[in-house]
């Protein structure tokens, strides 16, 4: 075996640490640098390819761009014309009395029935606690979060990339 320090063709060399730097040197080297310390696994647990070990340190640094985005809002559902429209006349208001409940304009309220105007938040607020319905329901769009593109690596993807 070659001394990685000075080179000379020796039978034995051990493993030492010089400077921070592994190295395997002859016997008179290893005196200038600190003995490495044996691993404390067991033998046994072999050592993972290094290919997979690569992967998941991309997966645990790719998670916060990873995740996606859920935004959660309340949306006027599509077919508000007809459950005001329902629910008034289960109560057996006409659109005049239901306008003066709720302190809108009459106008302003058969538009809404007819699906010509959305209501909004303050008005569907009125009309579903007069009426007693649910005029929103939660959305929850997803949205892909920035850099998303790269962080769903195949193992294939990656040894592409260590070839590059
Ligand atoms: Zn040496």
């Amino acid at each position: 075996m070659i001394c990685e320090m000075c080179g000379k063709d020796v039978t034995f060399c051990k493993k030492v640490t010089i400077e921070g730097v592994h190295l395997e040197v002859c016997s008179e080297c290893a005196k200038f640098g600190k003995e490495q310390q044996k691993p404390k696994e067991p033998a046994d647990a072999a050592p993972k390819p290094v290919i997979v070990q690569r992967l998941e340190v991309r997966e645990k640094r790719s998670k916060p761009r990873d995740v996606l985005e859920k935004v959660e809002m309340d949306d006027v559902v599509d077919d508000y014309p007809a459950r005001i429209r329902n629910a008034r006349s289960k109560a057996g208001m006409s659109q005049k009395d239901l306008a003066m409940k709720i302190n809108e304009k009459l106008t302003v309220l058969s538009k809404v029935e007819v699906g010509q105007m959305r209501p909004d938040d303050r008005m569907v607020a009125k009309l579903e606690k007069e009426l007693g319905i649910k005029l929103r329901e939660k959305v929850v769009e997803t949205q892909v979060a920035k850099g998303m593109g790269t962080s769903a690596l195949t193992l294939a993807d990656l040894i592409k990339m260590q070839k590059d």
